[in-house]
């Protein structure tokens, strides 16, 4: 049976082309879909159909955009297996992650289509006799959302969702590497009967389209996850034209654990931030920090727990760890194993590539724990998004605090204790946009801002009321009566 084509949607119409493969990552042979491989012009177009279609959404009310969102949700809910499982198939993690993620990017649709009721903007007295004055909000124009491939579906969501409701157009670019789970967030946009125009969607490289993006004159603002490499090459386009950006990018988080802490659940909560999705969240843990009276015995419970961790294809039961997304990032994660093995040696568990029987078709890693890895090491420093632990020894909590801070990016951070002072002192000195105390390095919800610190992110957070702020402007008005 062939694999089925996915086009691309412009102007409310499918637009057919040439492909390119979308595959399973656990078993390459199979193809999960053909995506339309966009073109600049394709690109084009997409932002003149959002321009065209800017006046009428911008002026439709907001409980009725609300509305419409709302029916999204409802559509994804209704086909929640189905797209769950498109997930694992694309990108490779584990079913249960994959529904997770899906209800999570519902759980958004539904949030921001309640935002349409609200959509505050600003009431103040005037100093001035008889003058009413009050600021409203308005969309920021047409906006390009760029997508990285590891949240397939909740990073696309949280950036239409909240562009959608503030009554923007948008033209959406997925990562080549998982296309389908944002594709099947615009199908759903299509079905529930958004305008023509208002929601578009071009797949294709980004390296052959993301320019014609930038450069599209209709376009007012940008949203980017991806690696910092491509984020700051966004970041000099956009600033030649002003536009409005918002980028989130790499990190290397550490998780700090600390002598007094409930030794089962550091290991449990260090375990499942460093292993779960493969190690490719952004909010991963790649640092565990560790102070020196528990250090020998969390490296022995940690590898201990490593070892029994389930690597295999993530649709089937009971599999905890899935393959890297594809073969360049397999390779990227192997060519840190051994960055890592220069310098502290071989690792404590892991290390190989699997290759045999029911790995044999499929870019799976063992889950790999380095330890008495030091700052100066490259596997301490330098983002590798993959199935990779370094457990570095802190002499106590300052040390550790030096440590974790000691990088450029600042993405999340986790803490591992029972003493309240050392939580607040590391909530207030930790150089991170994502804070948590006694749970994962990652996890987030949507109520909340999204962001890192330092080089990890540029511009206003995402998600819950900040994202009302990036894709919303204010228009202040004064009245004399
Ligand atoms: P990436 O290579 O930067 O790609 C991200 C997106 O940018 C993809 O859609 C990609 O398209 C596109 N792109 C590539 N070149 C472009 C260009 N010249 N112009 C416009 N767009 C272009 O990153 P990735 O490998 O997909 O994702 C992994 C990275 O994302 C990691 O560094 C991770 O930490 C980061 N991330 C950060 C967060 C966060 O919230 N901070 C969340 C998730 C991931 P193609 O796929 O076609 O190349």
């Amino acid at each position: 049976m062939s694999a089925p084509v996915f086009a691309n949607y412009i102007d409310g119409a499918w637009i057919e082309g040439p492909t390119f493969d979308n595959r399973n990552p656990a078993n390459t042979d199979e193809v999960v879909g053909l995506h339309v491989k966009g073109t600049p012009e394709d690109v084009e177009r997409a932002a003149d159909a959002a321009q065209a279609a800017l006046p009428g959404w911008a002026s439709m009310n907001a409980p009725a955009r609300g509305a419409l969102l709302y029916k999204v949700a409802d559509i994804l809910d209704r086909r929640f297996d189905e797209i769950s499982a498109d997930m694992t198939r694309e990108e490779g993690k584990t079913l249960p992650e994959a529904k997770g993620e899906v209800r999570r990017s519902i759980n958004i649709f539904r949030y921001f289509a309640g935002e349409g009721s609200r959509l505050a903007g600003v009431l103040a007295p005037s100093e001035r006799d008889r003058v009413h004055m009050f600021a409203v909000r308005k969309p920021v124009g047409v906006v390009g959302l760029i997508t990285p491939w590891n949240f397939p579906s909740a990073i696309p969501a949280w950036k239409l969702a909240p562009a959608l409701i503030c009554g923007n157009t948008v033209v959406m670019k997925p990562a080549s590497a998982a296309p389908l789970s944002a594709w099947r967030l615009i199908e759903a946009c299509h079905e529930a009967g958004f305008p023509k125009g208002v929601v578009n969607f071009v797949a294709g490289s980004g390296s052959a389209i993301g320019s014609a993006l930038l450069k599209a004159k209709p376009l007012k603002a940008v949203s980017f996850t991806g690696s910092c490499q491509i984020g700051n090459w966004l970041h000099e386009e956009a600033s030649k034209r002003r536009l409005r950006i918002q980028l989130e990018m790499g990190g290397k988080n550490p998780t700090i654990v600390l002598a007094d802490a409930d030794f089962n659940s550091a290991v449990e909560n260090t375990v499942n931030a460093a292993f779960f999705s493969t190690g490719q969240k952004c909010t991963a843990t790649s640092r565990a920090i560790v102070e020196e009276p528990i250090y020998d015995r969390f490296v022995e419970a940690v590898v201990e727990r490593t070892k029994r961790l389930k690597v295999g294809n993530g649709m089937e039961a009971g599999i905890e760890i899935g393959p890297c997304v594809d073969e360049g990032q397999m390779n990227t994660v192997l060519h840190y194993i051994e960055a890592g093995r220069k310098e502290a040696g071989e690792p404590r568990c892991g290390g190989q590539r699997l290759t045999g029987g029911a790995h044999a078709k499929g870019w799976f890693v063992e889950p790999t724990v380095f330890a008495g890895v030091t700052q100066d090491m490259v596997i301490a420093r330098e983002e590798i998004f993959g199935p990779v632990l370094a457990i570095m020894k802190a002499g106590d909590f300052k040390h550790a605090m030096q440590i974790a801070n000691a990088s450029e990016f600042g993405l999340s951070a986790s803490l591992q204790t029972t003493n309240v002072s050392r939580m607040y002192e590391y909530i207030y000195g930790i150089e991170a946009g994502l804070v948590t105390v006694n749970l994962p390095s990652a996890g987030v919800e949507y109520q909340l801002p999204f962001g890192g610190a330092k080089d990890s992110s540029f511009g206003p957070k995402e998600q819950g009321p900040a994202a009302i702020e990036f894709y919303s402007d204010y228009k202040t008005v004064y009245v004399k009566y």
